[in-house]
C-alpha cells in the first residue's frame, strides 16, 4: 500500500502568485520517494492554476491535487458551493471531507458529511475522511465517539465504492492551530489505528480493511513524521502547519524516505 502525504493549506497563502511559489518550491526540491503519494489540497481559488502547473513536469516527483470541501449535488441553486464534477473537471484527484475545522466552524454535520463523501466516492474522486475526538478522556469515552464518526460518515456507503477511500485520524488536541496543541505519540496513535482498523473490518470486511489507508494528523512536523509511520503504522500523514512553508514540507518528505 502507498503513503499518502497530504499537504492542507487551509485558507493560504493570501494570494495566487504565492500559491504558486509554494507549489513550485514544493515541487522542485521534493524527493522521489518510493510508494509515496504527495497531494497539495490549496484553497478551491488556486486549484485551477496549479491544476495547470502540475501539467509542466518540472520536478522529480508527481503530485497530485485535492480539495478542502465539496458540496453533495452536481449543480443547482446551492450559493457559494463547489460540485464533484466541477472538482474532477478542475483537475482535482482527492478531496478532504469532515476535517475538524470544517464541523466546528460550518457546523457540518455527519449526515452532511456522509452526503458528501457518497457524492464524492460516486464521481470518482479520491476521499480523505477525517474523524477525530475533542479530548482523550480517561473513560475511554473518546473511542465510541471517533467510533461513531466513523460509521456515521460511512453509512449506506457501499463496498464497491471503497477502493478510494481513506480515512484520516486526526484529533482536534493535536490540531497545530488549536490552543495547547500537542503531537500524539506513535505509540498512542499506533492503539487508535488498530482500533480504526477494527471498525473498518467488522463494518466492511477483511479485503477493505486492509486496502484502505489511515493516516495521522495533528502538529506533523520534520522531526515526528517518520515515527508516526514507522511506529504508529500510519499509512500517511495529513500536514497542516509544516506544509506551508516548501522547505519544512520537503525537509519532512525527507525525513522519512
Ligand atoms: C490539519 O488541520 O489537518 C492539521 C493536521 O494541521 P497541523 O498539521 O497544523 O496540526
Amino acid at each position: 500500500m502507498k503513503n499518502l502525504i497530504v499537504a492542507n493549506w487551509k485558507m493560504n497563502p493570501d494570494s495566487a502568485e504565492d500559491a504558486e511559489y509554494l507549489f513550485d518550491g514544493i515541487l522542485k526540491s521534493a524527493p522521489k520517494l518510493k510508494n509515496t503519494e504527495i497531494i497539495i489540497c490549496p484553497p478551491f481559488a488556486y486549484l485551477d492554476r496549479l491544476s495547470q502547473k502540475s501539467k509542466i513536469k518540472n520536478g522529480k516527483v508527481k503530485t497530485y491535487l485535492g480539495a478542502q470541501d465539496v458540496f453533495w449535488e452536481n449543480k443547482g441553486a446551492f450559493t457559494g458551493e463547489i460540485s464533484p464534477k466541477m472538482l474532477k473537471k478542475i483537475g482535482a484527484n482527492y478531496v478532504i471531507i469532515g476535517h475538524s475545522e470544517r464541523r466546528k466552524n460550518f457546523v457540518e454535520t455527519d449526515e452532511m458529511i456522509n452526503k458528501k463523501i457518497k457524492a464524492a466516492l460516486k464521481s470518482g474522486l479520491k476521499v480523505i475522511f477525517c474523524v477525530g475526538e475533542f479530548e482523550r478522556d480517561e473513560k475511554g469515552e473518546y473511542l465510541k465517539f471517533v467510533k461513531n464518526e466513523v460509521l456515521e460518515g460511512l453509512k449506506g456507503i457501499p463496498r464497491a465504492l471503497t477502493k478510494n477511500l481513506t480515512l484520516a485520524y486526526e484529533p482536534v488536541w493535536a490540531i497545530s492551530s488549536n490552543k495547547g496543541a500537542r503531537p500524539d505519540t506513535p505509540e498512542e496513535l499506533l492503539q487508535m489505528i488498530i482500533y480504526i482498523r477494527r471498525i473498518l473490518f467488522f463494518r466492511f470486511g477483511r479485503k477493505i480493511y486492509k486496502d484502505t489507508p489511515v493516516l495521522y494528523g495533528g502538529s506533523v512536523d520534520e522531526n515526528n513524521a517518520k515515527n508516526f509511520i514507522e511506529k504508529g503504522q500510519a499509512q500517511g500523514l495529513l500536514v497542516g502547519r509544516a506544509s506551508l512553508s516548501a522547505k519544512s514540507f520537503v525537509e519532512l518528505l525527507k525525513s522519512i524516505n
